[in-house]
């Protein structure tokens, strides 16, 4: 196999999110977010405050080949917000090939990852400046802004892992809600919604 070797990557990672060198990057926006929101009466009047095209993430990411072994190395930007008494959220996810691991290193801003397996358990692990998490595979994982500035991370993970983003809709959301509690922080909750992922 004679395959072109990809140059390596130098890359500069802004605890803003911005990062020199990225190949790719993308925004979601307030409109993208219907139905992630347990309160949706909150998420609309935000929406019509704030318009659908509001920016409420970002990520910018390096690629350069694809498939088993290679990585995709990237920021996440999550700016704060809440809906009704649930702090910010990105979509959340499960690896398509859902024993891939990830990195989250936190560079600005104060979060929580959010990780639940198929079979019940949930984690809600806070996270800072100079703080990590390693998320195994076979994890579902969302990040949550429980701050009032950009909650920055960078992320590592396989190029063949994929995302399957519909396994959360599908069971009515994940399984904890992240919330304000009357202290000013927060904590995490039951969703009642939440119906049970489908077991692998
Ligand atoms: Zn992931």
């Amino acid at each position: 196999m004679t395959a072109t070797l990809p140059d390596p990557g130098l890359l500069a990672l802004g605890a803003d999110g911005v990062m020199t060198g990225a190949t790719s990057g993308y925004e979601k926006r307030l409109g993208d977010m219907a139905g992630v929101y347990r309160d949706d009466d909150a998420y609309r009047r935000t929406l019509a405050e704030r318009g659908a095209g509001a920016v409420v993430y970002r990520v910018e990411e390096h690629r350069n080949v694809g498939g088993e072994g290679a990585l995709i190395i990237g920021t996440s930007t999550l700016y704060p917000g809440r809906y009704g008494d649930e702090f910010a959220v990105t979509r959340g996810h499960l690896h398509a090939k859902a024993d891939r691991a990830e990195l989250y290193y936190c560079l600005a801003g104060t979060g929580v990852m959010l990780l639940e397996t198929l079979g019940g358990r949930s984690e809600a692990l806070p996270l800072h400046p100079g703080e990590a998490v390693h998320v195994p595979g076979h994890w579902v994982h969302r990040s949550v802004n429980v701050g009032d500035t950009p909650f920055v991370t960078m992320f590592c993970y396989g190029a063949d892992a994929g995302q399957d983003y519909e396994l959360i809709r599908r069971a009515g959301g994940m399984a904890t809600l992240v919330v304000a509690d009357a202290n000013g922080s927060w904590r995490a909750r039951a969703n009642p919604d939440h119906s049970g992922y489908p077991r692998a």
